[in-house]
C-alpha cells in the first residue's frame, strides 16, 4: 500500500516568488473564435463521444490493421496534401528546410527500406538519440512504417541513462549523431550487447565509422522511395517511453499503434488544429509530449509543424511565433516562466498575427503565467495534463471553455477521471468536491501504456480494478475542473523532465568517496525543482569544497546536465527507515523547514 502525501510543492512555493497581481479567477471564454471550435459544446460531445467512432476518422490498414507513420504520413502524401508542409525546420544555425509531406514520405519510406535491408526485422527496437534534426523526424517515421518499435532519448543524457535505458529495452539499432556517439554511447559501448547497427546521421567524408556503424545520409542515398507500410496489428508495440519512478531503474512504457487514435481525438478537442494550422510543439522527441505532440498528432492533422532545433531563446522565440506564423503553440510551464523572467517588453516588437490558441503541460502552470500569457499575446495559455502513461492528453482547458488559473482543466470526450483515495482492501472513489485524493482514470483510451518492459508486477501495481492509479494527487471542485496538488511519490520533476532520485543516487554512489546518497526535489521558480543531493562520505573521506565540486562533476558527466544534482550537501548519515530505505521526505522536510511528519518508521541513531 502505498502512503498518499505531498511531496511536490514546487506550485505554492514557486508562486510566492513570482510577482503577484490579484486577477480574476477565471477567465470566461471567448465571445467569438478566429476558426469553430472543434469542442464547443463539451458536455453534449463528451456524452456521445465513443472511441470506436473516432477510430472510424483514420484511414486503417487491409486487415483490420493501424500503423501510426501510414496515419501521420501515408494518408496526406498519398492525397490532396501531398505537396502541404508537413515540417518547417529551423536550423541552429539559421538555415531553413521545408518537407512536404510528399518528401517526409519518400524519405520515411527509404529509412525502412534501410532498415529492412540491414536486417532489422518487426517488432525489434530502435533508439534515437539525437538533436532535433530531420534525420530524428525520418528515423521515427521509417521505423515505425517497417513495424519497428522507436524508443527516443533525451539528447542531453549522459552515458548512463542512455546505456541503462537501451539495455532495458534491447535495443538493436540506434540512430544518432557521430558527435553524441563519441562523447555519450562509446563509453557504455560495451554495456549494450544487443546493439547491432548504429547508424550516424552527420557523417563528414572520410569520417572514420564505429564498429557496426553506418553513414545514414549514404543509406538513405542508396535506397529505394517505394515501401509499404506494414499492417502493424492496433495493439502492437510501436513506441517505448521510459519514465522514472521513486525506486529502482527507469520503466520502460510500451505503447502500441493504436494510441494515433487518441492522438488525433487530443489534437482535435485539446490543441484544437485545423488544417491550416501552424503548429509548434516547443517539447523535445526525447520525451513523450515532443512524440506525442511534437511529432504524431500535427501530422495525424496534416498540418504544418515547426521544429527548432536551437536551445530556448526567447527573442528567437517570438521570432519563430511571428515569422513561421504559428497558430496554435504548445509549450511548457517552464518556458513560460523563463519567457516572463526575461520580460514581456521583449515582445512588443512583435506581431502575432495568427496565434490563436496557446497551450502548456508538464507540470503545475502557475495563474501568473496564464494571466501573463493574456497580457503578452491577448490570449491566456490552457494548462492541460497527461503523463508518459497516459500516452496523450486527458485533462485540459479547452479554446472554448473559462479558463480557471492554476486549474489543469476537465476530462477531455473519451476519458474518465476519478479522485480516489487508497485503502487496505483498494480504492474508495471521493464524489464530495474540493477532497483531495489520487488522479484515477478508467482504463480503456487507445494511448494508455500496455505494460512496463518486462515488469508485470508494477504495471499491474498501477491499477484497482478497471481504474489506472496515476500517481498524482489532485482535487476536482463543484465544477469538474481538476487542479494539481502534488505527487504520491518522490519524483522530481525539473524544466518538465521527470528524474527518479534512484538513478541519480546510484550514480552518486559509484564515487568512490560515498557511502550513501539520497536526492530530493528542490522548489525552484523557474524550473519547478531542482535536484538536490545529500551525500555521506566514507570513512577516510573529508567534506570538502574541492569534493562537493568533484562530486558534482562526477554526476554530471555520468547523467548528462539535465538529470544531475544541482546542489550537493554532505551529511554525517542519511535519514533511513527501519527497513533500510532513505528517508527522502525527510530529508527534503528538513531542507524546506516542513514539518517532518510521521517519523514512526525511522531508524534510531546508532
Ligand atoms: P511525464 O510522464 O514525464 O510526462 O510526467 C508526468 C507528470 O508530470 C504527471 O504525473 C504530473 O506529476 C506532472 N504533470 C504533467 N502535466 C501537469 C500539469 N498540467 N500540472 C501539474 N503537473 C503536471
Amino acid at each position: 500500500m502505498r502512503e498518499v502525501r505531498v511531496c511536490s510543492l514546487p506550485k505554492v512555493l514557486a508562486m510566492t516568488e513570482l510577482p503577484r497581481t490579484e486577477r480574476s479567477p477565471r477567465i470566461r471564454k471567448p465571445a467569438s473564435f478566429a476558426l469553430p471550435p472543434h469542442l464547443a459544446d463539451r458536455d453534449a460531445i463528451c456524452r456521445t463521444f465513443s472511441w470506436a467512432e473516432a477510430r472510424r476518422h483514420l484511414a486503417g490498414l487491409p486487415g483490420g490493421g493501424l500503423n501510426i507513420a501510414a496515419e501521420a504520413v501515408d494518408r496526406y502524401a498519398n492525397g490532396a496534401r501531398r505537396d502541404h508542409a508537413a515540417i518547417v525546420w529551423l536550423g541552429a544555425d539559421g538555415g531553413r528546410l521545408v518537407l512536404t509531406y510528399g518528401d517526409l514520405q519518400r524519405l520515411a519510406n527509404r529509412f525502412a527500406n534501410a532498415l529492412t535491408a540491414l536486417g532489422v526485422a518487426r517488432g525489434e527496437r530502435l533508439f534515437i538519440l539525437a538533436p532535433r534534426i530531420p534525420a530524428l523526424y525520418v528515423a521515427a517515421l521509417g521505423a515505425l512504417k517497417a513495424g519497428v518499435v522507436v524508443s527516443p532519448l533525451f539528447s542531453a543524457f549522459g552515458p548512463e541513462p542512455i546505456a541503462t535505458r537501451m539495455n532495458l529495452g534491447g535495443g538493436r539499432v540506434l540512430v544518432t549523431t557521430a558527435a553524441l556517439y563519441a562523447r555519450k554511447v562509446a563509453p557504455v559501448r560495451e554495456q549494450i550487447p544487443t546493439l547491432a547497427h548504429v547508424l550516424l546521421a552527420d557523417c563528414a567524408a572520410g569520417d572514420e565509422l564505429p564498429s557496426a556503424g553506418h553513414d545514414l545520409d549514404a543509406l538513405l542515398r542508396e535506397a529505394s522511395d517505394e515501401f509499404v507500410t506494414v499492417a502493424t496489428q492496433p495493439d502492437e508495440l510501436a513506441l517505448l517511453h521510459f519514465t522514472s519512478g521513486t525506486t529502482g531503474k527507469p520503466k520502460g512504457a510500451m505503447h502500441v499503434h493504436e494510441a494515433v487514435v487518441a492522438h488525433w481525438a487530443t489534437g482535435m478537442y485539446a490543441l484544437d488544429l485545423h488544417p491550416e494550422d501552424v503548429f509548434w510543439c516547443t517539447a523535445d522527441p526525447g520525451w513523450v509530449t515532443g512524440m506525442s505532440y511534437g511529432i504524431i498528432a500535427p501530422l495525424v492533422h496534416g498540418v504544418t509543424m515547426i521544429v527548432d532545433e536551437a536551445e530556448f531563446d526567447p527573442l528567437r522565440w517570438y521570432r519563430i511565433l511571428q515569422d513561421e506564423r504559428v497558430s496554435v503553440w504548445y509549450t511548457a510551464p517552464t518556458a513560460i516562466r523563463m519567457l516572463m523572467k526575461a520580460g514581456s517588453e521583449l515582445a512588443r516588437d512583435f506581431r502575432f498575427e495568427r496565434l490563436r490558441f496557446i497551450a502548456s503541460v508538464g507540470e503545475p502552470l502557475n495563474p501568473q503565467g496564464v494571466w501573463w500569457g493574456l497580457d503578452t499575446f491577448g490570449l491566456p495559455i490552457h494548462d492541460n495534463w497527461w503523463q508518459t502513461e497516459t500516452g496523450g492528453i486527458m485533462i485540459a482547458n479547452t479554446v472554448a471553455q473559462d479558463i480557471k488559473p492554476g486549474s489543469m482543466g476537465r476530462p477531455l470526450p473519451g476519458i474518465e477521471a476519478f479522485v480516489v483515495q487508497r485503502h487496505q482492501g483498494g480504492v474508495e472513489v471521493i464524489d464530495t468536491p474540493d477532497v483531495e485524493g489520487e488522479l484515477a482514470l478508467r482504463r480503456g483510451w487507445p494511448s494508455m501504456f500496455r505494460g512496463y518492459l518486462n515488469d508485470e508486477e508494477r504495471y499491474r501495481k498501477c491499477f484497482a480494478g478497471d481504474l489506472y492509479l496515476t500517481g498524482d494527487l489532485v482535487k476536482r471542485d463543484a465544477e469538474g475542473y481538476y487542479w494539481f496538488v502534488g505527487r504520491t511519490d518522490d519524483v522530481i520533476k525539473s524544466a518538465g523532465h521527470l528524474i527518479g532520485p534512484f538513478e541519480v543516487e546510484s550514480a552518486l554512489m559509484e564515487h568512490p568517496a560515498v557511502a550513501e546518497a539520497g536526492v530530493i526535489g528542490k522548489p525552484d521558480p523557474v524550473l519547478g525543482e531542482t535536484v538536490k543531493a545529500f551525500v555521506a562520505l566514507k570513512s577516510g573521506f573529508e567534506p570538502s569544497e574541492a569534493l562537493r565540486r568533484e562530486l558534482l562533476g562526477h554526476a554530471r558527466k555520468r547523467l548528462g546536465p539535465s538529470v544531475a544534482p544541482k546542489e550537493i550537501d554532505f551529511a554525517p548519515r542519511l535519514p533511513r527507515t527501519r527497513s533500510g530505505k532513505i528517508m527522502r521526505r525527510l530529508l527534503r522536510a528538513r531542507e524546506l523547514g516542513l514539518p517532518e511528519g510521521d517519523t514512526s518508521t525511522l531508524e534510531a541513531d546508532k
